[in-house]
């Protein structure tokens, strides 16, 4: 399969419609690994938001970006590791970079990562001490790194260390360096946890391809890997909750709880800035749709008052997205400030209460 060819009926990638679930509790999984989330998401909010962390917790860019590759690279060794059941080894020799490039190539055209190429090997044959890859328009910088950085991983059983740099403002190098160090088994493992609760949310769906039909309003550029919102022209990407998690946990347990209403904070300021107030307040359908055909959990209870706002959503994707985005759905609906409380539940639910 071709994973670029798009549906015929409503133009989404057929690399996307074969290999996502949108389900009825919220989430978007890959097909065949459940334990595998997704969100779709405003991905221009990524590096905003690691700019915003660095500035708030008062650490150097440098060291968030550290952070978001090292965790990156784990969830992403973790996912391979699962998903290549017959043994990385064997595909590492038999397959080689150049098709393992290939197939991160066509999968970054896809869900929205940029224009990735092959640049090299050296040695030229045999396993190789350094890759190169251009990346032209990244989602995240840091993310496609600790992406490939854990690829390399998992086919060599190594570690690797990783390098950047511009070429120009839209394109850079990055260059993966095999280190002589083994990984260990435990190198693979990440806490992941399957969305437990059932939902009843109901897509309407293309006839051919089975995605959620509100997906044909997002313009695929396969030649770029840019994926459009065309109505607020905003770009988007899918990525796995589970990087985004790793680097939140490894954030907080470095530098405390502070972090979470540093996400919070960031989030509320990416939200106002990309959402309109005619999302803020479409009510419990709208919002509920929205956040389900973008994989963050399903929305159970709303109400969103003059000066009040209560918020219940089951299998929410990464809590403190969701918290900062209630207050400012809160903010554009009302014009006004909120402030907030919130708890995850004993069965998981996260509830937010937002009041003036
Ligand atoms: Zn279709």
């Amino acid at each position: 399969m071709k994973v670029t060819r798009t549906c015929g009926e409503c133009g989404v990638p057929l690399g996307i419609a074969r290999n996502l679930d949108w389900n009825a509790n919220g989430t978007i999984t890959q097909k065949g690994d459940p334990r595998h989330r997704l969100i779709f998401f405003e991905s221009g909010n990524l590096d905003r938001l690691w700019n915003r962390l660095s500035e708030m917790l008062e650490v150097t860019t440098d060291h968030v970006w550290e952070v978001v590759i090292e965790s990156k690279s784990r969830a992403t060794r973790a996912f391979l590791h699962r998903t290549l059941p017959w043994g990385v080894s064997f595909l590492a020799r038999f397959v080689g970079y150049r098709s393992m490039i290939r197939t991160i190539e066509s999968q970054g055209l896809v869900m929205g990562y940029g224009k990735i190429t092959v640049g090299g090997q050296y040695p030229r044959r045999g396993r190789p001490q350094r890759v190169t890859v251009y990346i032209e328009d990244p989602y995240s910088l840091p993310f496609f790194c600790g992406d490939f950085k854990g690829a390399a991983e998992v086919l060599e059983k190594r570690w690797a260390s990783i390098t950047w740099q511009a070429l120009d403002s839209r394109r850079h190098q990055v260059d993966v360096t095999m280190r002589e160090e083994r990984l260990e088994d435990e190198s693979f493992v990440l806490k992941e946890e399957m969305a437990g609760k059932p939902g009843d949310m109901v897509f309407e769906r293309c006839a051919v391809c089975g995605t959620p039909l509100n997906m044909k309003n997002f313009a695929w550029d396969l030649e770029a890997g840019v994926i459009l919102d065309d109505r607020s022209g905003r770009r988007l990407a899918f990525f796995g909750t589970s990087g985004m998690l790793a680097v939140f946990d490894e954030l907080v347990h470095e530098l405390g709880d502070r972090v979470i209403d540093a996400i919070i904070e960031a989030e509320r300021e990416n939200a106002l800035a990309s959402l309109s107030v005619e999302e803020a307040r479409s009510g419990y359908e709208g919002l509920r749709y929205l956040a389900a055909i973008r994989g963050l959990g399903l929305v159970t209870s709303l109400e969103l008052g003059e000066d009040r706002m209560s918020m219940r959503m089951s299998n929410p994707s990464i809590p403190g997205y969701i918290v900062g985005l209630a207050l400012a759905i809160f903010e554009l609906a009302t014009g006004k400030r909120g402030r907030h409380t919130w708890s995850l539940e004993p069965d998981g639910d996260l509830v937010v209460d937002i009041i003036e």
